[in-house]
């Protein structure tokens, strides 16, 4: 996946923004130097989980479904990682967070333990949570190299897309300014690598999975998510 990111002084003069595609960085801050020799911040505002599912619809339209599988299975990790971060900051218990994760935060099988008994002691409901069959493709997969076909990857995707929705519509049913404050902390955290003199763009990626989303009808499944997707690439590829 490329990003397409915007010259904040080429926007307010109203010129062409858009510059060159550019990879996906980690920190999500790109430095921005326009043809004109304007330089400015583009922060993105999505969440981590966001992006990576994201990448993964990308690698899946390009062809490259293993590697879809694999970001699909990064952003569920994620978003487990962002309902434990909020369930903390609902209770007050920012700074909590960031020190008991630091002991978690390098064992994926200890932060599904976590999100799974935090879950079960906050709500009744049962956990959402991939079956049996996709836990076990998504090993197949990541550990021992198969290489999924594309209808089996865009299944793997939509199982996670189901559980990510479902756990973001909980979490922003039941602590909604929770969810804001973690959206805040992630961009003050960003915004605090960033000099204070700089030009700072917002920008946003349009993703399949967005916190923002209301929808009182409803999601598209992940296959009319993609041959939207595809379109759009195809009519960015004809600018
Ligand atoms: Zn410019």
């Amino acid at each position: 996946m490329k990003l397409r990111l915007a010259c904040k002084q080429c926007m307010f003069d109203q010129r062409s923004a858009l510059q060159s595609p550019t990879a996906v960085l980690d920190t999500g801050i790109y430095e921005v130097i326009c043809p004109l020799g304007h330089k400015s911040i583009n922060i993105i505002q999505e969440q981590k989980f966001e992006i990576l599912f994201q990448i993964g619809a990308h690698a899946i339209i390009d062809g490259y479904y293993r590697e879809g599988v694999s970001s699909f299975a990064a952003s569920l990790e994620r978003t487990y990682e962002f309902f434990i971060k909020t369930l903390y900051f609902s209770k007050g218990k920012k700074e909590e967070f960031k020190g008991i994760w630091k002991s978690i935060g390098n064992s994926s099988e200890r932060q599904l333990g976590a999100f799974i008994l935090l879950f079960g002691l906050e709500f009744s409901t049962p956990v959402p949570g991939l079956n049996k069959k996709n836990v076990e493709f998504r090993n197949d997969v990541i550990h021992k190299g198969i290489i999924p076909t594309e209808k089996q990857a865009i299944e793997y995707g939509q199982a996670v897309l189901d559980c990510t929705r479902a756990i973001i519509e909980i979490a922003k049913k039941n602590f909604a300014d929770a969810v804001q404050q973690t959206i805040v902390d992630n961009m003050q955290s960003m915004s605090e690598k960033i000099p204070q003199s700089a030009s700072i763009v917002y920008s946003g990626l349009g993703a399949i999975l967005s916190i923002a989303t209301e929808r009182n009808q409803p999601f598209p499944t992940l296959a009319e998510e993609l041959e939207n997707l595809r379109s759009e690439k195809g009519r960015a590829k004809a600018l």
